[in-house]
């Protein structure tokens, strides 16, 4: 007979806008079924492929559960299990032996962990300083966005995922949210059959690109004066919403 099961409601844990809610299947204390919940807007029903899998991923039999040392020659494949002790005094050997000599040479690269206020923000910022490593800004994807996004809106925010059901054109600009952001697209494809037209900017010829109406693939690094250029012509054709400039823009 089957021990019995609870449903768990539950939140993704990954740094990701969508949040989705999930529903947990818990058996005898372990999860052992994850999906998505239905009831949640954003969510609609579906996970994307890194979640969907979640109790068969942390359960698989492959799954490492030690560290792992290299014991052959880099590129060989042969690792060891090790402990969690000695993988620590390893890594700290190593480290300092590099922090002696030149602390720059090691180059600071981790992100959030668990995503809470400990390992997020302060950890191993903490860690790298007191190793003396090099200064690095510490996101490699979204400075740009979040800088754009600031000078737009005043704060780091986006647009709600509902809202592009309702929108004539949408502009992907350097992103492939068929493989990175699946409640997007989907709301995309929502607004498509209501008649939008859909124009992806990339250099590259993504899936996503391939499913637009239209794709524009610029040469890499010429963003920038696509930008400008497309606001010049906005400008000189008087091709803006001045109502909405005088409402809610400041400095124009
Ligand atoms: S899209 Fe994937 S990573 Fe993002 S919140 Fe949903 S399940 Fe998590």
């Amino acid at each position: 007979m089957n021990a019995p099961t609870e449903l768990a409601r539950a939140v993704c844990p990954h740094d990701c806008p969508d949040t989705c809610a999930m529903r947990v299947t818990v058996e005898a204390g372990r999860a052992i079924k994850v999906v998505a919940d239905p009831e949640h807007p954003p969510t609609q029903g579906a996970l994307c492929t890194k979640v969907s899998r979640y109790a068969e991923r942390v359960h698989h039999p492959q799954r490492l559960t030690t560290p792992m040392k290299r014991v052959g020659r880099k590129g060989e494949g042969r690792f060891e299990p090790i402990s969690w002790d000695d993988a620590f005094q390893l890594a700290a050997r190593r480290l300092s032996e590099i922090a002696r000599r030149a602390p720059e040479a090691i180059v600071p690269y981790s992100y959030a962990g668990t995503m809470g206020l400990i390992q997020g923000d302060s950890i191993a910022q903490r860690f790298f300083h007191k190793l003396g490593a090099s200064q690095l800004d510490r996101t490699i994807c979204a400075a740009a966005g979040a800088a754009g996004l600031k000078y737009t809106y005043g704060a780091n925010i986006g647009m709600l995922t509902e809202f592009f059901d309702e929108s004539e054109v949408i502009l992907i600009w350097g992103s492939n949210p068929i493989a990175s952001n699946l409640h997007f697209w989907t709301r995309a494809q929502h607004a498509k059959r209501r008649g939008a037209r859909l124009i992806a900017i990339d250099p590259y010829r993504s899936l996503t690109a391939e499913k637009c109406h239209q794709h524009i693939a610029l040469k890499p690094g010429t963003d920038g004066a696509l930008a400008l250029g497309m606001m010049n012509v906005l400008i000189t054709e008087n091709l803006l919403d001045h109502a909405y400039i005088e409402a809610h823009t400041l400095g124009f």
